[in-house]
């Protein structure tokens, strides 16, 4: 089943998603709540004058350290039972991106991104490559055992004992926002699955597949089979799509589209340049929490 829903134009917005999934009803609420706590850090921000770009990280760090989400804290494990990063973040305003993947673990891997879409050279770095851009951005790499939670050693080993499906862990995070200026950020971070192959890549620090930000349109974080976001391009994809009247039904055709074509099921937030907010998932859940305001009121809302 689709669901979706949209938000009408905002001065400023912040739309945060804590992954595509199955949460237990019962734990949906506290979820959702998370979602909220990250939502209003990045409100803060856009409330203060900060722009879209500081928004989506502030609001991403928070769902890195809560131990509920499957990033940062409480992301989950490899094959080898190892903790692999994978983060994204795009700046709608100058097209300017930062990236890592597969990065050992560090507390907040989206300021990791930040730090390479602030220096410029590169876009994307990689597994060691990654950690030692890291650290010579003044980032401390974590031990395994600070960012390993036992819902995470629990999970991994009913996947070894086939007593769950093997793969999605649910629980990626992603933040979009659009600024009081109109420019608009993605960021997006993960453990990505559980027990994945050791080196393997998803959709969440890839531009294009997992986060996309343009100003002359909107910007887009996914959360769902990473490897059908990355097959059909899917953020840009819905980036260059809003100019339709209804965003909520656009992204859940998209979606649908997606699992025709390849396979997969998953969500995705939205915000676009009139800072109209949208998401649509095809799971059974999705966590969310967003602020917005327009003409001088503020309006907060969460769910699951
Ligand atoms: N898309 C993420 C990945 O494939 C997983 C998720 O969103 O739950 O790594």
């Amino acid at each position: 089943m689709t669901t979706h829903h949209e938000t009408p134009p905002s001065d400023w917005i912040v739309l945060v998603h804590g992954g595509a999934g199955d949460v237990a009803p019962e734990r949906r609420a506290t979820h959702a709540d998370g979602c909220a706590l990250a939502a209003e850090a990045g409100a803060a921000v856009l409330r203060a004058g900060g722009t879209a770009l500081a928004a989506v990280e502030a609001a991403v760090r928070v769902l890195e350290d809560d131990p509920k989400f499957n990033a940062g804290t409480g992301a989950c494990l490899n094959e080898d039972g190892q903790i692999e990063l994978d983060a994204s973040i795009m700046d709608g305003a100058s097209l300017r991106a930062g990236a890592v993947a597969a990065l050992p673990p560090f507390k907040n891997a989206i300021s990791v991104a930040r730090a390479a879409l602030e220096d410029g050279r590169h876009v994307l770095y990689a597994s060691e490559g990654a950690a030692r851009f890291a650290v010579s951005k003044g980032f401390t790499p974590a031990k395994l055992e600070e960012l390993r939670t036992d819902a995470a050693l629990e999970r991994l080993a009913q996947v070894r004992a086939g007593k769950a499906a093997a793969g999605w862990a649910g629980g990626t995070v992603g933040a979009v926002a659009k600024d009081a200026a109109g420019h608009v950020a993605a960021a997006t971070s993960t453990g990505g699955m559980v027990d994945k192959r050791a080196g393997r890549v998803g959709d969440s620090p890839i531009v294009g597949a997992g986060t996309y930000a343009d100003d002359q349109t909107g910007a887009a974080s996914t959360t769902g089979t990473g490897e059908s976001f990355l097959r059909t391009a899917f953020a840009a994809r819905v980036v260059t799509a809003t100019h339709v009247p209804a965003l909520g039904p656009m992204l859940g055709a998209a979606l649908e589209a997606m699992t025709a074509r390849v396979g997969g099921t998953g969500g995705v937030i939205l915000v676009d340049r009139d800072g109209r907010g949208a998401f649509a998932r095809t799971t059974a859940s999705m966590s969310y929490a967003l602020v917005r305001s327009a003409a001088g009121a503020e309006t907060e809302e969460r769910g699951s």
